[in-house]
């Protein structure tokens, strides 16, 4: 069976092909630029031939048309002719209060969607494009929603409303919902595995640091808190988000900086985290560099991300009552070796005990902590594609 995975954003759409007898990538690329000048596409097959087609795509649907021709192309294509792709698979970030699994999408999906897009308004309106178009293009097949909150719908109250007059929950549904679910869940299943333990017995602590990062206390198998709340800006330090701040400080500098909502919406989103607070980059590499040549904010930058999440730790373990495995994921988390031991040093008290030389890795599916550490730490390369690939092929099977 071959199916499709499809992550369309506003501008630009991430695509992989896999073949699900062997869980193995048949290709995969990115459209940059929809609708704007020099628009192109991005193709990798398995082989890894790499080619690049320039194009005018002035809208999703010729993007997509393109990479569908590209797939049954003689000369570089994987597939003798579309009529291969069993079924398309997308990534949704916001399903609301909706959307507690993935689902195959038909038009009451849809509707509901719609209805919570003022959630994710960046968001979710180009992944229902993306939807609208495979299902213009491929009628015949189904299309699956793979949702970047389902994984948390698992919280208890306690763990989701806000503080606020309940009424803005009832109105607007203003709650904690979380992102990254699909990875957390991925990985804190891996991390079972690894420890030849069941999940369902198990409080695995999920650290996604990438550009965007978050952190997930898996109970049981099942999402009991997470950092991210009604939006992914809230939480950890991130590339270029501030996570968890006073909220008075938004009227604050409103007020002094006479600044519109939408220029601090994006200070918030944009201008802060790493890049804000090192002035140097969102990149992690090039803050590490600036932070080794001496750049107090680089190194400032730095301790408050690992601080952050330290601190998230020790409150998903008290909100558990323990923790068995800490896991790291993603951009930073599998490959910043120095990240991950400045997170852990100091949660000795906790029963993790990193291994200094296991640590010195990136990229793979390894434990970092001692033979005897009680809590077990480890790096799991998370993979969220093949994860919406399994899904969509439980549904279409
Ligand atoms: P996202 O998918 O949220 O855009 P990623 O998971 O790709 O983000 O993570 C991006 C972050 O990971 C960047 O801060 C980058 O510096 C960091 N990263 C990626 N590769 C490495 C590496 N080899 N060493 C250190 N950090 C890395």
């Amino acid at each position: 069976m071959k199916i499709l995975v499809i992550n369309s954003g506003s501008s630009s759409l991430k695509y992989q092909l896999f073949n699900m007898e062997t869980e193995n990538v048949l290709a995969k690329g990115l459209i940059q630029r929809i609708g704007i000048d020099g628009s192109y596409l991005e193709y990798e097959s398995g082989e890894g031939e790499e080619i690049v087609i320039e194009k005018d795509i002035p809208n999703h649907k010729v993007g997509i048309e393109l990479l569908i021709e590209t797939l049954i192309s003689k000369k570089h294509g994987v597939l003798a002719n579309m009529d291969e792709i069993e079924a398309v698979g997308h990534r949704i970030v916001h399903g609301g209060e909706a959307f507690a699994e993935s689902t195959i999408i038909d038009d009451q999906a849809i509707k509901k969607l719609e209805d919570v897009a003022d959630l994710a308004p960046l968001h979710n309106p180009p992944n229902i494009m993306g939807i609208k178009v495979c299902q213009e293009l491929m009628p015949d097949k189904p299309q699956v929603g793979v949702f970047d909150t389902a994984f948390h719908q698992s919280m208890p109250e306690k763990a989701y409303i806000y503080a606020l007059p309940y009424e803005y929950y009832e109105k607007y549904g203003v709650r904690r919902y979380g992102f990254h679910g699909t990875s957390h869940g991925y990985v804190a299943k891996r991390a079972a595995k690894m420890m030849d333990q069941d999940l369902s017995e198990l409080k695995i602590i999920t650290c996604h640091l990438g550009n965007g990062a978050s952190v997930a206390a898996v109970k049981n198998g099942k999402s009991v808190d997470t950092s991210m709340g009604l939006t992914p800006l809230e939480g950890l330090v991130m590339g270029t988000r501030c996570g968890d701040i006073d909220p008075a400080i938004i009227p604050f500098l409103l007020e002094k900086e006479d600044m519109t909502p939408s220029e601090i919406d994006n200070i918030l989103n944009k201008e802060s985290g790493l890049l804000g607070v090192s002035g140097v980059s969102s990149d992690s590499r090039d803050v590490e560099d600036a932070a080794a040549e001496g750049n107090h904010q680089a190194e400032i930058a730095l301790e408050l991300f690992d601080y952050r999440v330290k601190k998230y730790i020790g409150a998903y373990t008290a909100a558990m009552g323990g923790v068995d495995a800490i896991v790291f994921t993603a951009g930073i988390g599998e490959n910043s070796i120095d990240t991950r031991a400045n997170i852990l040093s100091g949660l000795e008290y906790l029963g993790v005990e990193l291994d200094k030389e296991a640590n010195d890795c990136r990229g793979k599916e390894v434990l970092i902590s001692t033979d005897d550490s009680k809590v077990k730490a480890m790096i799991v390369p998370t993979n969220e594609e093949l994860v919406i690939a399994k899904d969509t092929m439980e549904l279409v099977k």
